[in-house]
């Protein structure tokens, strides 16, 4: 695990460096948050001291964050929210955001992502620990406290409206936690710079810089399964590959259908570029569940996300199919160390 973690580090370092032109070398700082998920800062045209001072605040401000967003604890105000939720309460602006781009991801997904799939994530995992499938009865009683349609947002508040529905934010919290970063660090006056919050990726660049070059992890197996360019914004992947659970030698997926309570299956990696971290990483695991086929209908629908989904499909030779999005097809890159030829391309 760890082994893998700083391969990709260095592999994504390598992605970065500069193409022809480089320039002075970044300021980079490591923090970790949200119980050791690490996070790395790079900024470009900015003074050390600043940088420093910056990052001092950074880490203050996502501690709050997480304290705020966190659904273990006992004072968050997520916490909160779903311990006296159908009373409603006021809700603090970054939450209010938070819970927006969440609920606008599941509309758009037609339920596919959902902040309130909590139950269903405990029983497969308590289910996997006692080396069982959940029953059926088992299965329906989490379904009957799943449904992000339950939370309903209005001027700072946030009512709950249905007993035994909660809301956890593991699922966005990276993403939006590299937004904060990124804006901190533009306020600073940074060019250039890029937030890295446990693989997801926001980054952010004056017009007369360089483009970013992100490696984009191979499902196959260590490495990258190549690299993309990118002007700024966020890239976020969803993999089969690093968390899930096994019962009778089967894997299941870590991310579960809200409206089956089924772990999803043939997906092997979503990796979604959108403007804002928070909207990439709610969207990466939506279009996990959503599949290849409905999931790239989705991403060709809109002008502001591209996405790369590699997923089984019986009719492709190798029994795969990678679909890359038409307004990415020109700037992925494969690298053919690590591209196995059984896949078929695009
Ligand atoms: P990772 O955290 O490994 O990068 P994701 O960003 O895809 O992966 O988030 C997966 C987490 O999101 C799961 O651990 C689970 O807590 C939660 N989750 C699983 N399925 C869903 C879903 N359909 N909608 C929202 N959150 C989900
Ligand atoms: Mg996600």
């Amino acid at each position: 695990m760890t082994v893998r973690v700083l391969l990709l580090s260095l592999a994504l370092l390598a992605a970065w460096s500069a193409p022809a032109a480089a320039i002075e070398e970044p300021c980079t700082a490591e923090l970790t948050a949200m119980g050791g998920i690490p996070i790395k800062l790079s900024a470009w045209c900015m003074d050390e001291t600043v940088f420093d001072h910056v990052v001092h605040g950074i880490e203050a401000e996502l501690a709050a964050l997480e304290r705020m967003m966190s659904a273990h604890t006992d004072t968050g105000v997520v916490a909160m929210i779903n311990r006296h939720g159908l009373a409603g309460g006021p809700c603090p602006a970054p939450l209010m955001r938070v819970l927006e781009a969440a609920q606008q991801v599941s509309a758009d997904t037609g339920g596919a992502f959902d902040v309130t799939v909590r139950p269903l994530i405990t029983l497969w995992k308590q289910a996997a620990a006692e080396g069982r499938l959940p029953a059926l009865d088992e299965r329906e009683a989490a379904l009957a406290r799943v449904g992000y349609g339950a939370v309903t947002l209005g001027e700072n508040r946030v009512q709950v409206g249905r007993e035994g529905i909660s809301v956890d934010l593991g699922g966005v919290a990276k993403g939006y936690f590299g937004d904060v970063a990124i804006a901190r660090l533009r306020q600073a006056g940074s060019c250039r710079c890029i937030a890295d919050v446990g693989a997801d990726l926001v980054a952010a660049r004056d017009p007369e810089e360089r483009p970013f070059r992100i490696g984009i992890r191979s499902p196959w197996g260590e490495g990258l399964m190549g690299t993309i360019t990118a002007d700024g914004g966020a890239v976020v992947t969803s993999g089969d590959y690093e968390r899930y659970v096994t019962i009778d030698g089967h894997r299941y997926s870590h991310i579960v259908d809200p409206r089956t309570g089924m772990p999803i299956e043939g997906m092997h990696s979503v990796t979604v570029l959108a403007p804002t971290g928070v909207e990439a990483d709610a969207l990466a695991t939506g279009i996990y569940v959503m599949g290849l086929d409905e999931g790239s209908a989705l991403v060709e629908s809109r002008k502001d996300l591209e996405a790369i989904i590699v997923a089984d499909d019986p009719q492709a030779p190798g029994n795969q199919r990678v679909f890359i999005s038409s307004g990415l097809v020109d700037r992925f890159r494969w690298s053919e160390d690590v591209l196995p030829d059984t896949i078929t391309r695009p």
